[in-house]
């Protein structure tokens, strides 16, 4: 995108639900697409006299997430109430992290164009998600609003970037990033078409290489990647457009709408809430034991860019294959399991994402509710290795072992599809082909190389894909020579 002599100043508040079975502070079920409202207790809508019990889990998961993040985890924090008034918040305060948030100063890196590049992460607090308001339509246009609370109370980590990134596609190659780090830790499903994971983006543009900020607008609940770069560029535009014409830009928050595809103002700073903050009298401050940490570290899983490092390493694999087997721990599982069985990583990398890749897209379905296995796809691989099947055969046989689940050698048996390498079975067909195309035969012998390749074709068109070609080459030029 250019922008001239501007420069876009991006960060962004990133909110991920967590998958803990139970709500932060209560033990309703956080299940998602449950009939309205049959998830809520008092406590979760905050009747008086209740009592919120802080899950252990949550405080598990914010730990997990702040060290993979490389962010310093605080021994002492504490919960604080934000209030306002809101339909989906029927306690008019929501439980959150102020000032003393649970991890603090860690960072992610990017690779943009090549280079590394290191976005710098402010904190990540624990809080509770709102309930849903429900609209028949737009909520402008609507005639009535239905509430469920299902969602209040379902733990979130919310995520603050520092305002370190300077394109709509660093912010897209950041939240790229953290998605996969999340999914890798299993924290959080992050289905962002179901809401559980979710962005509002702060964005100001500026003169290049001028320190200060310019006056900076909030676009809310941008809730896919494409919906983050578009609003981005949009509202980069909007901004110097303004500056161009000797307007200043209004610091205000702002919503994207997806079918004007044009960001469109909220509120303005005027009316900029004051949530009175202050700390959550129910619930005592957070004292975390740092052998409780060293425990987390202990345990944390492999992530996305150690295993980028070690697929290049151990297998060899070129920086572009890495780079899309790691993109999710689904991805990369699948191809560990292939390598236990079968010894070319470039094969079967290839096969991830050549032929896998393009069925998922096709069936529109992820890697996790397919029916293929990687054993399937190794035993698959085995058999064009001794010739059983060809490469073309294999990607027939690929595509229905993706759709049935069945086993290649099913496949292969049921199809017919077994590739003839033995001699004696092609011999006789071959110098059938040869006595039928006798003039072929004589422009091969005057030193035309495309008549080869012609006999060839009618071989494997007489057995109808199945033969070895490389063995009809070898038969055919040994019966060409030999002139018989
Ligand atoms: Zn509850």
């Amino acid at each position: 995108m250019p922008t001239g002599r501007y420069e876009a100043v991006i960060g962004l508040e990133v909110h991920a639900e967590l998958r803990t079975d139970s709500k932060i502070f209560c033990a309703c079920s956080t299940r998602f697409g449950a009939e309205p409202n049959t998830q809520v207790c008092p406590i979760c809508t905050g009747m008086p006299g209740v009592l919120p019990v802080l899950n252990r889990k949550v405080v598990e998961y914010a730990i997990k997430t702040g060290l993979a993040l490389n962010c310093e985890i605080a021994e002492f924090s504490k919960f604080d109430r934000k209030n306002y008034f809101y339909p989906d918040l029927p306690k008019a305060y929501q439980i959150s992290q102020y000032d003393l948030p649970i991890c603090r100063n860690g960072y992610i890196d990017i690779e943009v164009e090549g280079r590394k590049k290191r976005v710098g992460i402010t904190r990540v607090h624990m809080e509770e998600d709102a309930g849903k308001l429900l609209h028949q339509g737009t909520i402008a246009s609507t005639p009535y609003s239905l509430v469920d609370l299902n969602r209040s109370g379902v733990p979130l980590l919310e995520i603050v970037s520092e305002p370190d990134m300077r394109s709509p596609a660093e912010a897209r190659l950041y939240m790229e990033k953290l998605r996969s780090i999340l999914l890798f830790l299993g924290v959080s499903d992050c289905r962002m078409e179901e809401g559980s994971l979710r962005c509002d983006a702060n964005v100001s543009v500026r003169i290049q290489g001028q320190q200060g900020f310019g006056t900076k607008t909030e676009i809310k609940n941008l809730n896919s990647f494409k919906a983050l770069e578009r609003a981005l560029e949009y509202e980069i535009k909007r901004q110097i457009e303004l500056l161009e014409d000797d307007e200043s830009v209004i610091q205000e928050t702002r919503t994207w709408d997806e079918s004007q595809q044009a960001t469109l103002s909220m509120r303005s700073k005027e009316e900029a809430q004051d949530y009175r903050y202050f700390p959550d009298p129910d619930l005592v401050p957070l004292i975390i034991d740092r052998g409780w940490v060293e425990e987390v570290r202990s345990s944390l899983p492999e992530l996305p860019d150690a295993a980028r490092e070690r697929l290049m390493r151990q297998f060899n694999l070129p920086e572009y294959d890495a780079n899309l087997l790691t993109m999710t721990k689904d991805t990369l599982d699948f191809f560990d399991e292939c390598m236990q069985y079968y010894q070319d990583a470039k094969t079967v990398s290839n096969w991830i994402m050549g032929e896998l890749s393009r069925l998922l897209n096709q069936h529109n379905l992820e890697l996790k509710d397919a029916k293929i296995k990687p054993a399937h796809l190794t035993e698959m691989l085995k058999m064009i290795d001794s010739g059983q099947i060809s490469g073309k055969m294999a990607k027939t046989v690929f595509e229905e072992m993706f759709v049935s689940g069945k086993s290649p050698e099913t496949v292969v048996r049921e199809k017919g599809m077994v590739q003839i390498s033995d001699e004696a079975a092609l011999e006789p067909v071959i110098a059938r082909i040869i006595a039928e195309n006798s003039g072929v035969v004589e422009d091969y012998r005057k030193g035309k190389e495309k008549a080869f390749g012609f006999l060839v074709g009618q071989v494997m068109k007489a057995t109808r894909g199945q033969a070895n070609p490389k063995v009809v080459n070898d038969i055919l030029r040994r019966m060409l020579v030999d002139g018989q």
